[in-house]
């Protein structure tokens, strides 16, 4: 009969996760000093859950009483890009012509995919009378520091956790249980680091990775275009490229992800948004319930119309789209303000590049 902690394995691979790995539920008080110096920086812009949760971080028996293991999985996500974001870091200027989005999102929401799995993964232990709770990107702990602590990988310098098997492609969830399990080693530094490499901090449109291992939330494309809500910072909006949902330019530039491989997970690999989105199609999306309908299931959902059509506005602008004037000038009158203001920036933006403008 196989330990506890193999079947849990076992299982894990039969449901499809790339990998799985087991540490202890220590305390990471040494990253406690870390986290509040992101907090203290204001680097997690509108985040404020991550100063609620501040205590629950790195303190695994907060959550679960007597917690004594964590299982950590992953699951590969990537897929190659029919139109390559031929994006031009140093210029800022996109050639592909319509909004791009993040590779995690092309499918269905992983949080969906990982909840029906991990429920069935924590079955072994509702077997074996084991309290846990399950989380994927959704709980308060600390998931890549302890990803690392159970061997997964390791944290570079774009603040991913990169496998060695899989790159940096990898979506993250934990059970958090008071099951005595064998441990796996801890990921050897020695072995599979950054080095001098700094090509995800030079390629980052807004340098918020100017810092080693550290990451400025608040200057993140990905969390500009999907976490930030209200107005986009005017500085910042040329930057945003065609990035419409997310952005994966520290990913797309790392050596560590050159020889990705394709996922196995059908969830991911059929489309709901897909790798890009037709702006014309999106910018003329009339009210929430058309939203839902098109993106039902998928991770676009946490952007709602609102945020969806205020990064449409920029996207529209950086690409000098006049052909979509007509639409920017509709939305200059939407009865949401924050896309009434994008789409009044984004017409003024448009009308700089009309030789003589003002006599239109
Ligand atoms: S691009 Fe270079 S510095 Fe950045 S995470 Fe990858 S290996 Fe590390």
């Amino acid at each position: 009969m196989p330990s506890l902690s193999q079947q849990i394995k076992d299982s894990a691979l039969s449901l499809n996760f790339s990998q799985c790995k087991i540490c202890p539920a220590d305390n990471l008080d040494s990253y406690q000093k870390h986290y509040q110096n992101f907090l203290d920086k204001k680097q997690h812009g509108e985040m404020d859950y991550l100063r609620k949760h501040q205590s629950l971080k790195t303190n695994p028996c907060q959550i679960v009483p007597n917690a004594k293991s964590i299982i950590l999985v992953s699951l590969n996500y990537f897929q190659a890009r029919k139109n390559a974001n031929n994006w031009a870091p140093k210029l800022h200027i996109p050639q592909h012509r319509e909004g791009q989005v993040a590779r995690y999102a092309f499918g269905r929401d992983y949080h969906k995919v990982f909840r029906k799995k991990l429920k069935i993964l924590s079955q072994t232990l509702t077997a074996n009378h084991q309290n846990f709770r399950f989380f994927a990107d959704s709980g308060p702990l600390l998931e890549r520091q302890y990803a690392e602590l159970s061997g997964l990988g390791y944290i570079g310098k774009n603040t991913m956790l990169i496998s060695k098997k899989y790159g940096s492609w990898i979506l993250l969830g934990e059970i958090i249980t008071d099951a005595k399990l064998d441990y796996d080693l801890a990921f050897d530094r020695k072995k599979m680091v950054c080095g001098s490499c700094q090509k995800c901090q030079t390629a980052c449109p807004t340098n918020a990775l100017s810092q080693d291992y550290k990451i400025d939330a608040s200057k993140c494309i990905s969390y500009l275009t999907i976490e930030h809500s209200g107005s986009i910072p005017v500085e910042l909006r040329p930057k945003i490229g065609n990035w419409l949902f997310g952005c994966d330019i520290c990913q797309e530039v790392c050596p560590h992800n050159f020889r990705a491989k394709v996922s196995q997970e059908p969830d991911f690999l059929k489309p709901i948004a897909g790798e890009s989105l037709n702006l014309k199609e999106i910018l003329s999306i009339p009210n929430d319930e058309t939203f839902t309908q098109k993106f039902a299931g998928s991770p676009l959902m946490r952007a709602k119309r609102s945020k969806l059509l205020r990064n449409a506005c920029i996207v529209t602008s950086n690409l000098k789209r006049l052909d979509l004037l007509p639409e920017i000038q509709l939305l200059c009158q939407d009865s949401d303000p924050i896309i009434q203001e994008h789409a009044q920036w984004a017409l003024k933006e448009l009308q700089k590049n009309i030789p003589n403008y003002q006599k239109i």
